[in-house]
């Protein structure tokens, strides 16, 4: 079973599916980990991220490994690597080729087919798992997302504003797998909410249609 959790750069996603899977004993799933590590072996291939045949060609050869929290792409740790600025900028290009999210789609349906995930991307409830008992699309306004970026990254708001925009325009106006809000999703605005209470709205909708068990168990 898979908790769809979807939205735009920096609404929160992460850190509330994080929780989430946590609080629910599920497994974390970050999709957007496996776009970043294709958007490094592009720029550590020399590769240009704009050329569809080779990324694609990239992208199915990556022998990617993920586990709670790490990524490693032929046994080498980069989960640090995959989120630099450039890094950023690069998995929002490669992402855009429907050669790359085929083979992306493919491997994530085939990790979340058995057992129980909180999966968090663009696509997760539209595309890759349409069948998800709980889509949630989480938003918050363009400057909070900004905020919350820099905060993390260290970077200035305005730099962050900026590539924000230049990523929302490719993720919401590419032909395959763009961001919008599947017809059955709960739609989230957490401006102004703080983790525990969007996980604790999240929880309680998973519990009124029965995907968990009552309060303790
Ligand atoms: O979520 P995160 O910012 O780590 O995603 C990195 C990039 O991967 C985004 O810019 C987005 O375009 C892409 N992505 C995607 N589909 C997903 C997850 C991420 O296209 N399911």
């Amino acid at each position: 079973m898979v908790i769809a959790i979807d939205g735009p750069a920096g609404a929160g996603k992460s850190t509330v599916a994080r929780a989430l899977a946590e609080r629910l004993g599920f497994t974390y799933l970050d999709s957007g980990a496996m776009y970043r590590s294709v958007a490094l072996a592009t720029v550590r291939a020399g590769a240009d991220p704009d050329d569809p045949a080779a990324v694609t060609d990239l992208a199915r050869a990556l022998e990617l490994e993920l586990s709670p929290g790490r990524v490693r792409i032929g046994g080498e740790d980069v989960s640090a690597a995959i989120r630099t600025p450039e890094v950023s900028a690069a998995a929002s290009r490669v992402s855009v080729h429907p050669g790359v999210r085929a083979a992306m789609v493919e491997r994530q349906r085939s990790i979340v087919a058995d057992g129980a995930w909180v999966a968090e991307g663009r696509d997760i409830g539209t595309v890759v798992c349409p069948a998800s008992p709980l889509k949630v699309h989480l938003t918050a306004s363009e400057e909070e997302r900004a905020r919350r970026r820099a905060a993390e990254t260290g970077e200035q708001i305005a730099a962050v504003l900026a590539s924000q925009r230049d990523r929302d325009a490719r993720d919401r106006g590419r032909e395959h797998g763009a961001l919008e809000l599947a017809a059955d999703a709960v739609e989230l605005d957490t401006t102004g909410l703080d983790v525990d209470g969007v996980v604790d709205l999240i929880e309680a909708i998973a519990r009124e249609r029965g995907l968990i068990g009552g309060p303790g168990s």
